[in-house]
């Protein structure tokens, strides 16, 4: 399967600031490497058309997914950005789930649910985010702890659209720390994903799309991208800096 690397620029970054990033990243790339890889950035929702306009008009291979959603189809919602209004932009995905949207915005199963539903209405692939804090790994209990983010997250999500959702594992405990989870951690959370979809009889295992996100940096991304369960990343921080995301991007046996 195609690997992907997903660039999460979370509140960094201007359009102006995204658009000379955006190229700096395309102008490193590899000829072809789209072929093995698709790279995906996700910029604040200000820059997204400005983005998507360099894009299209030049014809770079990168896609655009957004960093939230709204959980309402349109109305009387201030501040929010509806799935619909973000498939006008021609965006491919959006980012669902986060765990600091879950921690500072109070974010819940049900809401990230309802944000689902919006986004498969829409056709917007979801990057379905769930995670333990470091409370619930020591506890032991960190992984009925993901399958009841999954249970209530994809809660009546039809088996044909499942295969649309890209699964991105990320611990807390993992997210801008530094610390990375170990292949053994994330090969036995994307085991208890693969067992929860085939006891839906959801999906055979090959057709998940399973990322891991946690301070990949371009020193530990060699050994997580050439896993062949890991279908990619999702990168926080080092997406912020053109060759370190690059040398993410490359570190990809091709
Ligand atoms: C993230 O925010 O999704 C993330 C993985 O961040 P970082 O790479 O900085 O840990």
């Amino acid at each position: 399967m195609k690997k992907i690397i997903i660039g999460n620029w979370k509140l960094n970054l201007d359009h102006l600031q995204g658009i000379q990033l955006l190229q700096k990243i395309n102008y490193s790339l590899k000829k072809n490497i789209e072929d093995e890889v698709e790279i995906v950035l996700a910029p604040s929702h200000t820059s997204l058309r400005s983005l998507q306009t360099v894009i299209s008009t030049d014809s770079l291979k990168i896609n655009l997914s957004s960093q939230d959603v709204s959980s309402y189809k349109e109305g009387p919602y201030t501040g929010e950005v509806s799935a619909n209004q973000l498939k006008k932009l021609n965006i491919k995905y959006s980012i669902i789930g986060h765990s600091e949207r879950r921690q500072h915005f109070h974010e819940n199963d049900e809401i990230i649910n309802q944000k689902l539903n919006r986004l498969i209405e829409n056709e917007i692939i979801p990057i379905f985010c769930y995670g333990e804090d470091l409370k619930v790994r020591n506890e032991g209990t960190y992984l009925n702890h993901l399958e009841n983010q999954l249970i209530n997250g994809l809660k009546g999500l039809k088996k044909d659209k499942l295969i649309q959702i890209v699964f991105a594992y990320e611990p807390i405990w993992a997210i801008g720390t530094g610390e990375v989870a170990s292949v053994s951690d994330i090969v036995e959370v994307f085991e208890m994903t693969k067992k929860f979809i085939s006891q839906k009889n959801f999906l055979p295992e090959n057709e998940i799309k399973f990322v891991y996100g946690g301070s990949v940096t371009a020193e530990n991304s060699k050994t997580i991208l050439n896993t062949s369960i890991i279908d990619g990343a999702l990168v926080g921080g080092a997406s912020l800096n053109s060759d370190s995301f690059i040398d993410i991007i490359n570190s990809v046996d091709l």
